[in-house]
């Protein structure tokens, strides 16, 4: 906690004075147009306070053991190894890209915190039809991590507050009081539809350099919107208009080439779980 806010007031406060030096307002680690206070090791700082969470807390988070369960991990961390191997992620060395399922049937979700640290719930695995849906949603998580959409919204969210009570130099408490409770928003934290179009695209992107076919996300959300109950997935990612559509075309701008879907692998990884 200490550390977090420290960093989070580090970077805020040579925000602050870059704004007053030169009124730059891009965050030089990022290569979009996006403007973002945090620095990349406050994004990493951010997940392994949410990783610290999760693992105070096995009752609500029951983390297979990835020792016990090696088959089943051996599943997922191939499918993330591949992704990797496209060398197409900004921070592919920089982050650990750990990888943890949780095993709860009934939560069709998944996550990445900042940083890179992926949580997948054994409903979802089970949901889902093959290894290129499971690998496209990877890609998906993966990408909001790369992109650091997460600080991206935190910005948005609390950014010019705590510019502006850093700047105006009144309430120091409250701005701790913000900058504490970033992490603990992080998790429920919805993504904004661009940064859901920039993922998929990005999944894309990165299946379209594996052996996976890269519509395999564009899978996952035909099946989802086929489910009889708003599943818990969309309440952190929001379903924008016409994702098929634009999912497709990135598919098609790339050359269309049809990967493989993995099915009867994909039915070892499911037997592989508790
Ligand atoms: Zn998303």
């Amino acid at each position: 906690m200490n550390k977090l806010i420290f960093t989070g007031f580090s970077s805020v406060l040579m925000l602050a004075a870059m704004l007053f030096m030169a009124g730059c307002s891009k965050d030089k680690d990022d290569n979009d147009n996006t403007f973002n206070i945090f620095s990349v090791n406050d994004d990493i700082a951010l997940g392994i306070q949410l990783k610290q969470e999760i693992e105070a807390h096995p009752g609500d988070y029951p983390v297979l053991d990835s020792t016990q369960y090696k088959n089943a991990y051996d599943h997922i961390y191939r499918m993330r190894d591949a992704i990797l191997a496209t060398n197409l992620l900004t921070y592919e060395d920089k982050f650990d890209w750990e990888v943890k399922i949780i095993h709860n049937d009934s939560v069709l979700n998944a996550f990445c915190a900042p940083g890179g640290f992926i949580y997948f719930y054994t409903g979802l695995i089970r949901f889902l039809d093959n290894e290129a849906q499971c690998a496209g949603v990877l890609g998906h998580e993966m990408a909001h991590a790369d992109r650091r959409h997460s600080t991206d919204q935190l910005t948005k969210a609390y950014g010019l507050q705590l510019l502006f009570s850093i700047v105006l130099g009144n309430n120091p408490a409250q701005i701790t009081e913000i900058v504490a409770g970033l992490a603990a928003g992080v998790a429920s934290l919805a993504f904004s539809r661009n940064a859901e179009y920039e993922a998929d695209e990005y999944s894309v992107k990165y299946l379209y350099q594996t052996e996976y076919d890269a519509r395999g996300v564009g899978g996952f959300f035909l099946k989802l919107d086929s489910s009889p109950q708003p599943p818990e997935f969309l309440s952190t990612h929001p379903h924008p208009d016409n994702r098929y559509d634009k999912i497709n075309e990135v598919w098609q701008g790339l050359g269309g080439k049809e990967g493989e879907l993995f099915a009867e692998r994909y039915q070892e990884f499911i037997n592989s779980l508790p």
